[in-house]
């Protein structure tokens, strides 16, 4: 049967594939059934599970302190009994074999049959024995999740031989996650979570294929192996769709391969406006790969470098050589054309591996608006030196330029500069070179950031706006929450008004400064920005021909009313008439 789900378009493009459903890590499972030549496969996850949650409770076993009560021992006995239950397990199996379950389903469906079974025991201490029952089995399901997660997605997938047309459809996917997809061909995402700036989101645009994310239920209506089309500029999900809307669907991917195609001419040409204003166009990165995808698009340089993406998937510090070695690489491979660095920005919906429960972590009441970025590099000093000496290292082989992301006090920028000349000294302390003009620069990203501008424009060399953040902190709208993505909105008057004051300033101290947040990839808002005044922009690679055309049909002085109408409407359709009279002049 087909239908229709709707979700926010985070990537364009338009994929028509087979769904690929990832498990969930929560309990609230895919349901799918399996061939029966996947029964013993299954099966065997489930042992791969057992095994791994065995192991977990004997690590439990063994950090009980010696005075620890001795239930706490009992307590562990009784799991690994209930782990190796024939009623758990082998009746799982059963319901595999039998009615071709995938093992997650067949599990929790066991898990109901058990639990109506307790509720019917009489003695009181039996019946609470349900609990226990159903933290083994969330273990289980957690331990299967790992396991069927991108790990075993990407060993699937390269076993599969000719089945690359596929569309990952999951509950969520951690930005670490979906780096993962880098080498994968997968057609399209979609998940049921996430907002248009979420991180995921952001790499999956990376990736330059379809995505759709917050839509809803995705990963319990679409089943397995469903032929879907992902309408990436819609946020459009159809699932098992008629012959006659697959056509149609196929039809326009053709006219946008075709549209891409075109683009490609404007490769080679000076980005500069009708009346002759040159534009720097420069790409986000996320990996020291990707700025041979950048210098193919024709990007003048990197504008931003978001380097925690080297340190996510990685279980302990990531040692200063093999920093150095990822920094000097893409600076490298930008062949002469600048590479700004921002210094790690983990937290919030980007936290590190050892960020885990018992770090204090996970129980922070609101990670973004807690330890996450500069805040939490000050506050791992040692670490954050490590990053600046191989950041400035790498500097000796081609134009580099730090960038700090989250700044808003005048205390952490003075801290920060002063970290900078500490990593210096140690270099040239050991004789180490690199460059001693190393511009340093900021992201303005909180709100107090922009209207207190002037403490940055007297402290740093340049400045790069956050429209994802300051978007976030400006409206007090989680960027992952697809719960509130709607009201998500770029276009808001305090939004905009932040922005201009904020180039205004910079303009006027003659510090320079770009937009490197989704906004400046956007070609919808391009002649808003360049209205305000903006001529260095910073974007993911594959948005950089659609933002030039825009630019090259641009005449700045054609802009300054309806950009100033712009800025002066408060009232939705009053703003809404300003932009459209800003795109037709
Ligand atoms: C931003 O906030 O706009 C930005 C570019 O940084 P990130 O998306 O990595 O937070
Ligand atoms: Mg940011």
């Amino acid at each position: 049967m087909s239908f229709t789900l709707h979700g926010i378009p985070v990537s364009r493009g338009i994929a028509i594939g087979q769904a690929y459903l990832i498990a969930p890590a929560a309990l609230d499972v895919a349901h799918y059934l399996i061939e029966p030549d996947q029964i013993d496969a299954e099966i065997e996850r489930f042992n791969a599970a057992q095994v791994a949650v065995a192991a977990e409770l004997e690590a439990l076993r063994a950090d009980l302190a010696t005075d620890a009560p001795s239930e706490m021992g009992a307590f562990i006995n009784v799991h690994t009994m209930i782990l190796n239950d024939a009623m758990l397990v082998q009746e799982t199996f059963d319901l595999v074999r039998t009615r071709r379950y995938n093992v997650e389903w067949a599990l929790t469906k066991q898990l109901e049959i058990l639990g109506r079974f307790f509720d019917e025991i009489e003695d009181e201490y039996l019946r609470e024995r349900k609990a226990d029952v159903e933290q083994v089995v969330e273990r289980l399901l957690k331990a299967l999740a790992g396991a069927s997660t991108t790990a075993s997605l990407i060993a699937h997938t390269a076993a599969s031989n000719g089945h690359n047309e596929m569309i990952v459809v999951a509950h969520d996917i951690a930005p670490a996650d979906m780096l993962q997809f880098k080498t994968q061909a997968f057609k399209g995402f979609v998940t049921d979570l996430g907002g248009r700036t979420s991180h995921t989101a952001i790499v999956a645009r990376s990736l330059g294929i379809p995505a759709s994310v917050g839509v809803q239920q995705a990963s319990v209506l679409i089943r397995q192996n469903d032929l879907i089309i992902v309408d990436g500029d819609h946020g459009i999900v159809i699932v098992d769709p008629a012959p006659i809307v697959l056509e149609e669907y196929s039809y326009r991917q053709s006219e946008k391969l075709l549209e891409q195609r075109k683009l490609q001419r404007l490769k080679f040409s000076p980005t500069q406006t009708l009346c002759g204003t040159k534009i720097e166009l420069c790409a986000n990165i996320e990996l020291p790969e990707d700025a041979q995808v950048a210098v193919e698009a024709g990007a003048m340089g990197v504008g931003l470098f978001r380097t925690e993406f080297l340190f996510t998937n990685h279980k302990d510090q990531l040692p200063e050589e093999e920093q150095f070695e990822a920094y000097k690489r893409a600076i490298e491979l930008m062949n002469g054309k600048p590479v700004t660095i921002r210094t790690i920005d983990v937290g919030a919906d980007k936290p590190l591996d050892s960020m885990s429960a018992g770090d204090g972590y996970e129980t922070a009441p609101n990670p973004a608006l807690g330890l996450r970025a500069i805040r939490w590099s000050l506050s791992e000093p040692q670490m954050f030196t490590t990053q600046l000496r191989a950041i400035l290292r790498a500097s000796a082989f081609g134009p580099t330029k730090i960038l700090i992301p989250m700044l808003a006090h005048a205390q952490e920028i003075d801290q920060t500069l002063d970290l900078i000349q500490e990593a210096k000294r140690q270099l040239d302390e050991a004789g180490i070179a690199y460059d001693r003009k190393v511009q340093v620069g900021a992201m303005i990203e909180i709100p107090a950031a922009a209207i207190a501008v002037r403490l940055f424009l007297s402290r740093l060399d340049f400045l790069s706006i956050g429209t994802n953040d300051l978007i976030q902190y400006t409206l007090a709208i989680d960027r992952a929450d697809n719960a509130v993505a709607h009201l998500y909105d770029p276009l808001h008057p305090a939004v905009l008004n932040l922005i201009a004051y904020t180039l205004r300033e910079a303009k006027k101290a003659g510090v320079p400064i770009s937009v490197c947040g989704e906004m400046a990839g956007d070609p919808t808002v391009t002649r808003l920005l360049l209205g305000l005044g903006l001529t260095e922009f910073s974007m993911h690679p594959s948005q950089l021909l659609v933002v030039k055309q825009e630019i090259l049909r641009s005449s700045l002085k054609a802009f300054e009313k309806p950009v100033a109408d712009v800025l002066a409407a408060y009232e939705p359709e009053e703003l809404q008439a300003a932009l459209a009279r800003l795109q037709k002049v």
